[in-house]
């Protein structure tokens, strides 16, 4: 199977499916003929959907061009896990923006997280959201980068953390294999699917025209932009980009900056409610702090959602539920008897910096790409920036916008053997 095919085996699709009458939704129509709207939106995840409610919101006229269905992307198969800060570490980001800029870049995150909160409210989106997220230790070298982490945070007066010792954490989560963690109540985990769908009935509820099937082949920039799929095409003013990993080659310039690698999830079958809460009894999502890492979660239903390995390939890894069940039961060795119903990938668009990369192709042609597997927040955040900058007021979009990007060296043919070399060497790191 092909990462770019539908998860039709994600726990996600199966239970939305479930808690929604109109699940699959009934499939918005495809492009034809002539649209007009004040901007067109390429990518119908949480970023598209965000940039089109927020545009609405401030009295544009908005098209979402969607080549599959709303989620179909990275936002309809993640981890769930909503969590401050970017995929970047604070400290190189001082390194490459300067303190302001970098101190602005975590205020607008912790935003991002809050605005989670304000969307669900306001718009009555059901997406099983529970507060509390753990960074995890698994070796003594990153207990010391935990407790180096808290002590910014404290200084960023982020006041929501606090960190865990071994005992501490055990009562949290009831495993042997971590040495401590930061426990974050702010942060925390939602049914990514659920949440992106609502997103984009929330934009279809303020006059948002959403189009799926509908790929965007190419587009001519000016003051009138013209989006061609293949049987319509969209004349607006503004355009934005935000198509992630699987945007491919419509804007070269995006696509060189960015590298798609694969990422897996395995969802067990349900639990009982006990054993699922004696597993996490706190019921917080857990990510180690390894650069290749684990993360888990329990859903909505009691099952354990378990994420983790790269590949850089465009296929699925073979034996894909198999190799990851090891993983969990190298974390939950007890749960030997638990069958695993579900496993699903999708691409994470990574940048060499691991920074989001926001920016402009022309004055009226915007960007959001580049979440570096840290997108559950930063998307819906950067939709709302990126309206702010159509309506004229650029500043906070311009915070991300100066962060400097490179292209991925190598060019189209060795771009990738040279990222899987880069990804070996932090294996190893991860190792020691
Ligand atoms: C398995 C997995 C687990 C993850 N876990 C987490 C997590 O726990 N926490 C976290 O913060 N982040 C996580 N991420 C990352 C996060 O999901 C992404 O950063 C985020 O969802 C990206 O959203 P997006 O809207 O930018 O892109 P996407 O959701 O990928 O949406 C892009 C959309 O654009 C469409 N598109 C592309 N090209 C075109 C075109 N030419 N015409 C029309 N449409 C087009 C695609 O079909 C797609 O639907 C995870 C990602 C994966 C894959």
């Amino acid at each position: 199977m092909r990462l770019s095919d539908p998860p039709a085996a994600s726990y996600y699709a199966d239970s939305a499916a479930a808690s929604c009458l109109e699940f699959p939704p009934p499939a918005r129509l495809a492009l034809r003929g002539e649209f007009r709207a004040d901007v067109a939106v390429i990518g119908g995840g949480i970023a598209g959907c965000s940039a089109a409610l927020h545009l609405a919101k401030r009295g544009f006229s908005v098209a979402v061009l969607e080549a599959r269905n709303v989620g179909y992307g990275a936002s309809g198969r993640s981890g769930g896990q909503t969590i401050f800060g970017l995929a970047a570490s604070q400290q190189a980001m001082i390194a490459q923006v300067g303190q302001d800029d970098a101190r602005h870049l975590f205020d607008l995150s912790v935003e991002g997280l809050d605005l989670i909160q304000s969307l669900i409210r306001d718009y009555g989106i059901d997406c099983d959201y529970r507060p509390n997220h753990l960074h995890v230790a698994v070796k003594p070298r990153q207990l010391r980068e935990l407790e180096q982490w808290a002590q910014e945070l404290n200084e960023y007066a982020y006041c929501s953390v606090s960190l865990l010792d071994r005992q501490q954490l055990r009562a949290q989560v009831a495993s042997d294999r971590y040495l401590g963690g930061l426990l974050d109540t702010r942060s925390g985990h939602l049914h990514p699917l659920k949440y992106t769908l609502g997103l984009a009935r929330a934009a279809e509820s303020l006059g948002v025209r959403i189009f799926e099937n509908t790929q965007v082949l190419r587009y001519t920039d000016g003051a009138v932009i013209e989006v061609h799929a293949a049987e319509g095409i969209v004349r607006c003013k503004h355009l934005v980009f935000c198509g992630g990993a699987y945007l491919g080659k419509l804007a070269p310039t995006l696509s060189r900056r960015i590298l798609g690698v694969g990422t897996y999830i395995i969802a067990t079958q349900p639990l009982s409610a006990q054993r699922a809460q004696a597993l996490l009894p706190g019921n917080a999502a857990v990510a180690d702090i390894n650069w290749v890492l684990d993360y888990f979660r329990l859903s909505a239903d009691h099952r354990l959602l378990f994420g983790g390995r790269v590949s850089y390939s465009a296929l699925e890894p073979r034996h894909l539920a198999e190799s990851m069940r090891k993983r969990l039961l190298r974390v939950f060795p007890s749960l030997t008897d638990v069958k695993v119903d579900r496993a699903w990938g999708g691409y994470l668009d990574i940048t060499m910096s691991r920074a989001p990369n926001f920016g402009r192709l022309a004055n009226n042609v915007f960007y959001l790409q580049g979440f570096s597997g840290h997108g559950l927040v930063l998307t819906g955040l950067g939709g709302k920036l990126v309206a702010e900058a159509v309506a004229g007021t650029a500043e906070r979009f311009d915070v991300f916008a100066r962060i400097p990007h490179r292209d991925f060296p190598g060019g189209p043919i060795l771009r990738r053997p040279s990222l899987v070399l880069a990804m070996l060497y932090y294996r190893l790191r991860d190792l020691l």
